[in-house]
C-alpha cells in the first residue's frame, strides 16, 4: 500500500498544502498541490493533481471556514476522497522561526512546541499560524508524526560576526540578532547545485530569491555565510508590500511626530510599503511591468537599484563572487528584470546572454562570463518532504 507525506505552509489567512507520494525507489512525487485562501472572509480551496489538472474548487460562505483547523479539515476530506487506501505517515510543516537554536528540523511534540511558541513576538504574523496548524493536524490525527521545517535553520551557518546588532550586548543575549529567512528556498537551490550546476557548487554564490518576499543569501560551499534579511523579515531588500531596510530613525519620527501607533506601524511596514507603497499601483510585479505609469517604473527601478546594493555587499562577504542564482516567482519569470540586475552587475563580471535570458534558460550568461549567472527554480515543499521523510525513517 502506497504511503502519502502532506505538507503544510499556514499563513495569516491562507493554508498552503501539497501532498507528496513515496515511491518505491527515487525521489518523492508531488500528487497534489493546494491552497485554502481567504480565510476569515470568503475562503477558497483550489488543488491541483501533479499534472497541473484542477481536481478540487470549493468557495464557502463568509463564517463557514474562518480558521486554519476548519481549513484543515476540509483538506483532509480532500485527502481522504483522493488517496483512499493510502496511508498519511506524517505532516511537514513550514514553521518560520526556530530561533537560534534550531539548525536542523524538528519532530515536533509537545514540549516542542511549547518552545517553538517562545518565538511568537520574534515573528507574530507567522509563527502563530504555523503552530496553530500543527495542534490543528493533531486534533484530526493524535499519533501523527509531524515536522516542523524552520526558515531560520539554513542560515545558523552563517559568519557569527555577522550575527550582531550594534546595540548593547544583552540585546544579542535577548534574541535580537540576525537570523535570517527564505532560508528552505536557499536549501533546497543549495541541494539543486551539484547536479544542475556542478561548476558553481563549491564556489562563492548568491542566490536571489525574488518573490512576494524578497532576500538574498551569500553561500559557500552550498552553506550560508550571509543574508540581506536579519531580526524579521522586513529587513533587507524592498519588496512586495515590505519596505526592506530603512533608517531605524523613520520608525522614531513616525511614532513621536506623526503619531502613529505600533499596530499602525506595522501595517504600513508589513503591507503598505513596498512594490505597492512606492508604486501606488500594486504589490505584483507583473501589472507593473504592465503599467506605463512612471511610479511603476519608479518602482521597478528603485526594486532592482536595492537588490543591485545588496549584490555589492553580499559578494564583499563572500570576498568575491562565482555566480548568482536567480529564484521565486519574479527570479523566474521576469526577463526585464533579470535583464536589469545582471546589467548593474557587469562590474562584478557578470557577461549576459540576451537571449538566453528571454528563453528563460538556466544559464544566462555567455561562455568565458567571469561571473555567471542561473535560473533555479525553488521547490521549497520538496526540500519540507524530504527533512520530512528523514526525520521520519530515523
Ligand atoms: P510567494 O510564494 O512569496 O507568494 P512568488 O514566489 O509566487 O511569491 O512570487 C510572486 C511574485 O512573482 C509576484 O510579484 C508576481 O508578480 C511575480 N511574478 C510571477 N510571474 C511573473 C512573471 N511572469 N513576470 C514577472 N513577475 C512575475
Amino acid at each position: 500500500m502506497a504511503n502519502i507525506l502532506l505538507v503544510l505552509n499556514a499563513g495569516s489567512s491562507s493554508l498552503k498544502f501539497s501532498v507528496f507520494q513515496l515511491p518505491e525507489q527515487g525521489e518523492l512525487q508531488a500528487a497534489v498541490v493546494g491552497q485554502v485562501e481567504g480565510l476569515g472572509g470568503t475562503p477558497h480551496l483550489k488543488a491541483k493533481d501533479g499534472d497541473g489538472r484542477l481536481l478540487a474548487d470549493i468557495r464557502w460562505d463568509s463564517g463557514q471556514v474562518t480558521n486554519h483547523a476548519q481549513a484543515l479539515m476540509a483538506v483532509d476530506q480532500l485527502l481522504r476522497e483522493r488517496f483512499a487506501g493510502q496511508t498519511l505517515i506524517g505532516v511537514g510543516h513550514r514553521v518560520v522561526h526556530g530561533g537560534a537554536e534550531h539548525s536542523a528540523p524538528l519532530r515536533v511534540t509537545p514540549e516542542a512546541l511549547d518552545t517553538l511558541a517562545a518565538f511568537i513576538p520574534l515573528a507574530p504574523l507567522h509563527q502563530p499560524h504555523n503552530l496553530a496548524a500543527i495542534r490543528a493536524i493533531w486534533e484530526i490525527h493524535p499519533t501523527l508524526p509531524q515536522v516542523a521545517c524552520f526558515d531560520t535553520a539554513f542560515h545558523r551557518t552563517q559568519q557569527p560576526v555577522g550575527e550582531y546588532y550594534g546595540l548593547p550586548y544583552e540585546y544579542y543575549q535577548r534574541g535580537i540578532r540576525r537570523y535570517g529567512f527564505h532560508g528552505l528556498s536557499y536549501e533546497y537551490i543549495a541541494t539543486t547545485l551539484p547536479s544542475v550546476a556542478p561548476e558553481i557548487a563549491d564556489g562563492r554564490v548568491v542566490v536571489a530569491h525574488l518573490g512576494s518576499g524578497a532576500s538574498l543569501c551569500a553561500i559557500h560551499h552550498r552553506r550560508c555565510v550571509g543574508s540581506s534579511m536579519g531580526f524579521t523579515a522586513l529587513d533587507g531588500l524592498m519588496m512586495g508590500t515590505r519596505p526592506g531596510n530603512i533608517d531605524p530613525g523613520i520608525v522614531l519620527y513616525l511614532l513621536q511626530q506623526e503619531g502613529l501607533t505600533p499596530a499602525q506601524i506595522e501595517d504600513l511596514l508589513y503591507k503598505r510599503s513596498g512594490l505597492l507603497g512606492l508604486s501606488g499601483i500594486s504589490n505584483d510585479m507583473r501589472q507593473l511591468e504592465a503599467s506605463a505609469a512612471p511610479r511603476a517604473r519608479l518602482a521597478i527601478d528603485h526594486f532592482v537599484y536595492r537588490i543591485s546594493r545588496e549584490l555589492g555587499a553580499l559578494t564583499a562577504v563572500l570576498g568575491g563572487l562565482d555566480a548568482l542564482v536567480f529564484t521565486a516567482g519574479i527570479g523566474e519569470n521576469s526577463v526585464a528584470i533579470r535583464r536589469q540586475i545582471c546589467q548593474h552587475a557587469a562590474w562584478l563580471g557578470i557577461d549576459l546572454d540576451l537571449e538566453a535570458n528571454e528563453r528563460g534558460a538556466t544559464r544566462l550568461t555567455r561562455t568565458g562570463s567571469r561571473v555567471s549567472a542561473w535560473v533555479l527554480p525553488t521547490n521549497e515543499e520538496l526540500m519540507i518532504a524530504r527533512h520530512t521523510l528523514n526525520l521520519l525513517e530515523i
